[in-house]
């Protein structure tokens, strides 16, 4: 498969949807991001790159850390994770609190805030020293040292977490948290700030890639069926109340963060990402889902 002439083609159709979305501004510090950008790169297992754009520029990865951290609660706590939180779709936004009361403080899935917040949690209630751990954990995995929190991104977050403290208190008093409130919120925030580029997340994502093969990254050790789960909740939750869509579309499992990336593997072939800031009013990238839904209907290559 020629990867390279065809992200060329597919960069030089979806270029004109640039415009189209608005980027995150509920971050303070996102809404100062050039939003006319667009990267991309594809990474194969077999250790081929194929890139155009800005693929090395590095963005705030927002909510495709929660593949990350939720790898990291997963090997810690095994099935036993499955008592605190779900594994269904939410079909509601990412920071939605209506369900998470209805369902008495049990997150649908570990990909909504709700969730991710409570493997926040775990993460704090396990790991002597958490921020490090998580942090070099994306370096090993994305094959960077050059790999860092963006701490002002997480203050400037953290000045207007008012949804995000209130689903983290709704979570307290249902007793799905075991640690101090503004820790753990702080913690969650912090793992969302991490900034990177689309071939650092490619060659991070290449790690869940090959659900066939242990995944063994220093302290973090899944199966290989646990490494099946991860990509199956991709697949299911990886875009909020948009799953269905981007399942329909593109085909593939993924997680998005509203920093305007997304990531996306094809088993046992290869990782890709793309970034472009303006979102739809899912929070998903305009230009990514546009991207990835020609990437794979002009390949034939989705798990469909
Ligand atoms: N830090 C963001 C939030 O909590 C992450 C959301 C996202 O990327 N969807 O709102």
């Amino acid at each position: 498969m020629d990867y390279q002439t065809i992200i060329e083609n597919i960069y030089n159709k979806v270029l004109p949807f640039v415009n189209e979305g608005k980027q995150a501004d509920y971050i303070p510090a996102l809404a100062k991001v050039n939003p006319n950008q667009v990267g991309v790169c594809l990474k194969t297992l077999d250790g081929k790159e194929y890139a155009i754009g800005q693929a090395e520029e590095k963005f705030s990865i927002q909510s495709i850390s929660k593949v990350f951290s939720l790898a990291m609660a997963f090997a810690l706590e095994k099935d036993i994770l499955w008592q605190r939180m779900g594994k269904e779709p939410s079909g509601t936004s990412f920071n939605s609190l209506v369900q998470l009361e209805l369902e008495k403080g049990i997150p649908r899935n570990p990909f909504i805030n709700a969730g991710a917040i409570v493997v926040a949690d775990v993460l704090l209630s396990h790991l002597q020293n958490p921020e490090n751990e998580f942090i070099e954990f994306v370096r090993l995995i994305s094959n960077s040292q050059n790999v860092n929190y963006n701490h002002l991104v997480a203050q400037s977050e953290r000045g207007q977490s008012y949804l995000n403290a209130a689903i983290t208190n709704l979570l307290k008093y249902h007793n799905n948290i075991k640690n101090d409130i503004e820790q753990v919120l702080q913690f969650y925030l912090l793992m969302c700030s991490v900034e990177m580029s689309c071939s650092e997340l490619s060659q991070a994502f290449l790690c869940f890639a090959d659900h066939t093969k242990e995944f063994n990254y220093k302290n973090v050790h899944l199966t290989a069926s646990q490494v099946k789960r991860i990509n199956a909740i991709m697949q299911t939750c990886g875009f909020y109340d948009e799953s269905g869509e981007f399942s329909y579309l593109v085909g593939l499992p993924g997680k998005s963060g509203v920093g305007g990336g997304i990531s996306a593997i094809y088993p046992q072939r290869y990782a890709v990402t793309v970034f472009s800031p303006r979102l739809n009013d899912k929070g998903n990238s305009v230009v990514g889902m546009k991207f990835l839904e020609l990437l794979t209907t002009e390949t034939k290559e989705s798990i469909f």
